[in-house]
């Protein structure tokens, strides 16, 4: 072999040996990321989980990433979260603030098709039955003007716990005595829901609702589950605010329609 060549081979070999220590070093240093985030997130309870998640922990191991919750939902609610979770990558989760779960599909679809039983329709299934069974059960009640899928609907709805709603007093626009008027998240927000004050049978863009609220309650009047969720409450300072109940489900519809610029009401996972 002569000179040249040698040369030729100890490059290629010097070539080589750094390639592989630089892809050692790439892959230590994503495995020490990819440890501490899954450390930093396990289990990840500031993720706001579809209805009926199970406990975080179990969740997390439980959940096979399928994507079939995601895929049903007719408001797109659902979002698998990225590869900077750690260990709760490809997990479903919600943001209500962009889009929030309006239950517009009526039956907990995500729940009912989540084929691992992360999302537990069991909870639900038993709500239902008893509301209708209660319903049937009033005295002098008309079973012909009974519709159990009515009763079992909302009965479901109610039982859903995502989180709980808190209100920021300090940007809440009714706690400092402001109302609101026009499109609450501009013209361009991309939001849907389907609102308790229209016949609307679907979702439809938030931006298609111009409000007019001498003191602001957007937060109440829109919540899909009323007033054994959140109500307007005469304050200590005499002021019209929203005040949440146990019977708030998280579903978010309210700090999506929120119109102070950082929502002045959040779902906090329980
Ligand atoms: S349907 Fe169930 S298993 Fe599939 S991604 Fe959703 S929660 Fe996970
Ligand atoms: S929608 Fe927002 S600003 Fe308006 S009352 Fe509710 S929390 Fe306050
Ligand atoms: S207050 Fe109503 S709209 Fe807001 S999260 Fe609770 S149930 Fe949903």
């Amino acid at each position: 072999m002569d000179k040249e060549k040698k040369n030729i081979k100890r490059r290629e070999f010097l070539k080589g040996s750094l390639v592989a220590s630089g892809a050692l070093a790439l892959f230590g240093t994503g495995a020490f990321i990819l440890d501490n985030k899954a450390a930093e997130n396990i289990p990840r309870e500031d993720f706001l989980r579809p209805p009926g998640a199970i406990d975080e922990k179990d969740f997390l191991y439980g959940c096979i990433k399928c994507g079939l919750c995601v895929q049903i939902c007719p408001v797109q609610a659902i979002k698998l979260s990225g590869a900077t979770e750690g260990l709760a990558f490809g997990t479903p989760y919600i943001e209500p603030r962009m889009q929030p779960c309006d239950f517009s599909c009526d039956a907990l679809q995500c729940v009912e098709t989540c084929p691992t039983a992360v999302l537990d329709f069991k909870p639900f299934k038993e709500a239902g039955l008893r509301a209708v069974e209660e319903a049937a059960a009033q005295p002098g009640a008309d079973l012909s003007q009974v519709n159990p899928f009515e009763v079992q609907k909302v009965a479901m709805k109610e039982e859903v716990r995502i989180g709980k709603a808190r209100v920021n007093k300090s940007t809440c626009l009714a706690h400092n005595e402001q109302g609101f008027k026009g499109i609450s998240r501009g013209k361009d927000f991309e939001g849907i829901y389907r609102s308790p004050n229209s016949d609307a049978t679907s979702a439809s863009p938030l931006s298609d609702r111009v409000f007019n609220r001498e003191i602001c309650n957007l937060c109440i009047t829109e919540c899909p589950i009323g007033e054994k969720a959140i109500y307007q409450k005469l304050n200590r300072s005499g002021k019209l605010v929203p005040h949440v109940l146990d019977g708030c489900t998280g579903c978010g519809v309210c700090q999506m329609v929120c119109p102070t610029e950082d929502a002045s009401i959040v779902v906090e996972p329980y």
